[in-house]
């Protein structure tokens, strides 16, 4: 398949498929690594599915909206000051859930409180729009009708690290355990008080957002010092000799100290790719790591191995059964016992 690059406001499909031109016109502009494309909805669908399923990066790809749609501002719902959101654009949800009642009246509360709200119905519908429309947060049902909800993750999170809130209406805590430790940031037990639901979505979304900010900066918790910019890492004040791959693992690890991080994502924040036959990669790389880590106070055990799923680093600050070991830093220079004596 070959797309070729769109003119802009042109009318016709711009795929090509072994040498023939798609003679449908198009309906969608969709930018990938800042290129146009028209599309008709046929090779619109294709394309979103093949770049999925290549793992493109979510951050990558941007549905733009075509001339014809653009035209037509987007309705902005009038009502309250919306929860914990600043004036710069409405926070966007997406809803994937197949029950139509649940689904519309979820949609229509959080319309009213502000929100704007893409819904879909099935898990592979959802998992397309969570890619193309980059919501700021997705409600997940567990229960879907094509593909159940922690496999919609575990595709999602291949592509992309919205946050995500589960969606069950069993009391289940297996599956919420489950559920958690695949990668997403808080479930919901149906049916629930809107109230309920929108303190858990700020709650996440402002875990989320400050975490977003900490990155910008320095990252410092009184025994790792990392900084991104520079890639550099430094354990109790010496600078750790790290390769780009390890700095950008450990930088994914202690900027989420606490939460286990899955085999995929961390493919995707070291190499990109985050191709789940690799998991070899990652065990690797946190072994050199760790003993790395192990000639400094900060010890290879900061990094703790969740069996089956992945990693998680254990700051100073994380709460832990074992304490951690204390460290006395050495003051520089020569101390009074290394004081030369003169005769
Ligand atoms: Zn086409």
């Amino acid at each position: 398949m070959r797309a070729r690059q769109a003119a802009r406001g042109g009318g016709p499909c711009t795929v090509e498929l072994a040498g023939r031109r798609c003679p449908r016109p198009a309906e969608h502009t969709l930018s990938v690594r800042g290129v146009l494309f028209r599309l008709c909805s046929a090779c619109h669908l294709m394309t979103t599915q093949y770049l999925l399923d290549q793992h493109v990066p979510a951050t990558e790809i941007g549905a733009v909206p075509s001339p014809a749609v653009s035209q037509t501002p987007r309705a902005q719902p009038a009502g309250p000051a919306r929860p914990g959101v600043g004036p710069a654009r409405p926070t966007q949800l997406l809803i994937v859930e197949d029950d139509e009642m649940v689904r519309v009246a979820l949609q229509h509360t959080l319309t009213r409180f502000g929100y704007t709200v893409l819904a879909e119905g099935t898990g592979r519908a959802g998992l397309r729009s969570a890619y193309l429309q980059r919501p700021d947060l997705v409600l997940l049902d567990v229960m879907l009708p094509d593909t159940d909800g922690f496999e919609v993750l575990r595709r999602l999170r291949t592509v992309s690290d919205v946050p995500v809130i589960f969606l069950t209406a069993r009391s289940d805590s297996v599956d919420a355990v489950v559920g958690l430790t695949s990668g997403a940031d808080d479930y919901i037990t149906k049916p629930c008080q809107p109230r309920e639901i929108i303190a858990r979505i700020e709650r996440v979304l402002h875990r989320y957002r400050a975490a977003e900010r900490r990155h910008d900066d320095i990252y410092d918790d009184g025994l790792l010092r990392l900084d991104s910019e520079q890639h550099q890492a430094w354990a109790a004040g010496s600078l750790l000799p790290l390769s780009t791959t390890e700095f950008r693992i450990l930088d994914h690890l202690v900027r989420r100290a606490g939460t286990v991080q899955h085999f995929t994502t961390l493919l995707q924040a070291g190499w990109n790719t985050p191709a789940p036959s690799a998991r070899d990669r990652v065990k690797f790389t946190i072994s050199r790591l760790r003993s790395k880590l192990d000639a400094t106070p900060a010890g290879g055990a900061s990094i703790v191995s969740v069996r089956g799923i992945g990693y998680l680093y254990r700051s100073p600050t994380t709460p832990s059964p074992s304490p951690s070991p204390q460290y006395t830093p050495t003051p520089a220079g020569y101390s009074h016992t290394h004081t030369l004596h003169t005769p």
